[in-house]
């Protein structure tokens, strides 16, 4: 399969890699946000959350959950954005299943979306409605 990630768990495309073990493998990201930007990835090939399994999930999460405090520790972060992008909609551009460990600094002026739009009468039950029918 033609899938960088995949390439980069075998070594066939050199990465800085920062930890792996039999089910996860993390590397720092080639266009960091800021330094010590990482990528954990599953070693098993998922395009995203959407098809995902939960156990393979629950192993990039434990990777993330160690890596996270040792990112803040080493970069002198002031916090850590642990996210992931699902569908090309969301801004996903490699689609091998990744979450991104990003290290913060106060004032690095990388601004999170905030929503200011609220709801209207009704809506937000509507919105609960839709989203439990699809559970
Ligand atoms: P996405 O937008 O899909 O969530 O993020 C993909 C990330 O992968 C980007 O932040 C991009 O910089 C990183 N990336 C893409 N290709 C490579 C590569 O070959 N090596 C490394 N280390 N990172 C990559
Ligand atoms: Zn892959």
């Amino acid at each position: 399969m033609d899938c960088i990630f995949c390439k980069i768990i075998d070594g066939d495309i050199p990465s800085a890699v920062i930890y792996e073990d039999e089910e996860t493998f993390a590397f720092l990201d080639a266009n960091p946000v800021n330094m010590g930007h990482a990528l954990v990835i599953p070693k098993e090939h998922h395009r995203n959350i959407l098809d995902t399994p939960e156990p393979v999930m629950c192993e990039v999460m434990r990777t993330a959950k160690k890596l996270t405090p040792a990112i803040k520790n080493a970069m002198d972060a002031g916090g850590v954005n642990v996210t992931n992008n699902n569908e090309p909609a969301a801004g996903q551009k490699v689609f091998h299943y990744h979450v991104h460990i990003i290290p913060r600094h106060e004032g690095d002026g990388f601004e999170m979306w905030h929503g200011d739009r609220g709801y209207r009468e009704g809506e937000k039950q509507e919105i609960v409605e839709k989203i439990t029918n699809e559970l």
